[in-house]
């Protein structure tokens, strides 16, 4: 079975993705013994790597860049139901984006853990317009999509084809917070977490829209950084054809979405062994904090995709555990370092565990898989389901198709229109020079 580019991120709420995921294709060049157990069976895929620092140390880019710019926009009590009370946000006209993120100020670290933040509630007030959709109606194109985040949340608006205000209007958004067992997607209570946190904290970061809009000739920037592992079957893109092969299928899809993918530091880090992670990526953490460790200049350097190429990952789900070829931790990928783990994890799908490890698709398979992650990071979900389906422009961009690992044609598989126009909104880009 190889549904492999799926990513947790839409574990929740999707249950209809996830079927989608287990339900998926053969794959004849993969022993199907290898990609699909029962739970039961998930413990011989041995224990989640041990990140053991960057072996050859990593050469970050000289000069600075401005820091998202977070802004404290207040704490709001947590009740035993949930929910928080609600909190009201100023935006101020002409922004490139919204993004709002929470994580929580006390209580039990693992009962913390076990949290992932949504939205409850998302009202403008003067437009009298809600965001979201109420409880149990269907999602329409001009819903904001959002990812219930373990541990943490982080919402970047908008994410749909209208900008989320109109030019020259200012308003005030009204938010409640609704915290959710990230396993079983219900509401988190007291009473099955007792310990959890009583406030949460709420930051807000907006930018004003860039003066020019990006364009072939001077397309907005995006920096990634990567940590190769040394098991991964893979070398830095300086030394490995393969690798640098990848790369450059995932910078020309960049840039036929006026967008300029640049690779500007890389290194190499110890084994990892096979990642094997649930809803809650717990065990994502370890790699995401060295990961940081050895990419980041400093705590609020964090304008860069972090990449981590490994050899072999499994997303464990009840009763079964399925091998990914990609996997972005949540949508969208401003990170947080202590609560919610945001990285690129880009698998070889070397999982044999013989000793010689070795990517086991072409470097142009693996090279859209890197860019159809990097497009979960800039906050796209899969265009062929419903949280993404409203960016979809029809059969010629597939890029961000949940079945974009077994792509026969790789000439179709691009970012559509819509879905770069939500990228470039994302925190993480660049004004182009
Ligand atoms: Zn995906």
């Amino acid at each position: 079975m190889l549904c492999l580019v799926r990513p947790a991120a839409t574990l929740w709420p999707s249950l209809l993705a996830l079927a989608l995921a287990l339900g998926c294709a053969d794959d004849s060049a993969l022993d199907d013994a290898s990609d699909t157990q029962t739970s039961a069976g998930s413990d011989e895929l041995g224990e989640t790597g041990e990140a053991l620092g960057c072996e050859r140390p990593v050469e970050l880019p000289d000069g600075a860049v401005d820091p998202v710019p977070w802004q404290l926009a207040g704490e709001v009590a947590l009740a035993d139901d949930g929910s928080t009370a609600t909190l009201a946000i100023e935006i101020p006209a002409d922004q490139r984006y919204l993004a709002i993120r929470t994580s929580p100020v006390d209580g039990d670290e693992a009962d913390n853990a076990q949290l992932c933040h949504d939205l409850l509630e998302a009202h403008l007030i003067a437009a009298d317009r809600s965001l979201i959709p109420d409880e149990d109606a269907p999602l329409t194109d001009t819903d904001q999509r959002r990812f219930a985040g373990p541990g943490a949340g982080v919402f970047a608006f908008s994410n749909t084809l209208e900008p989320l205000l109109p030019p020259g209007a200012e308003d005030t958004l009204e938010l409640r917070l609704q915290m959710r067992n990230c396993i079983a997607g219900t509401e988190a209570s007291r009473a099955f977490f007792p310990d959890m946190a009583t406030q949460l904290r709420v930051e807000v970061a907006s930018e004003p829209q860039w003066s020019e809009a990006p364009k072939p000739d001077a397309p907005a920037r995006l920096a990634a950084r990567m940590l190769v592992a040394e098991d991964s079957g893979w070398g830095l893109s300086a030394d490995d054809p393969a690798m640098a092969e990848a790369w450059a299928v995932a910078v020309e899809r960049f840039a036929a979405a006026n967008i300029e993918l640049s690779l500007e530091a890389e290194g190499t880090t110890g084994a990892v062994g096979t990642l094997s992670y649930d809803a809650t990526m717990l065990a994502l953490r370890e790699l995401h904090g060295e990961a940081l460790a050895c990419l980041r200049g400093a705590e609020d350097d964090e304008r860069f995709v972090p990449v981590v190429a490994v050899p072999c990952v499994y997303l464990e789900t009840p009763g079964s555990s399925s091998q990914l070829f990609g996997h972005n931790p949540h949508v969208p990928g401003v990170f947080d370092e202590t609560t919610n783990p945001s990285l690129v994890v880009l698998a070889a799908g070397a999982c044999l565990d013989d000793g010689s490890p070795e990517p086991v698709k072409t470097p142009t398979a693996h090279g859209l898989i890197l860019a159809h992650e990097i497009g979960h990071y800039l906050g796209l979900h899969h265009s062929d389901v419903s949280l993404g389906e409203h960016l979809a422009t029809g059969p010629e961009a597939t890029l961000m198709r949940s079945d974009i690992s077994m792509a026969s044609d790789p000439s179709s598989a691009y970012f559509s229109t819509p879905q770069a126009e939500v990228m470039l909104r994302h925190p993480d880009l660049r004004e182009p020079l």
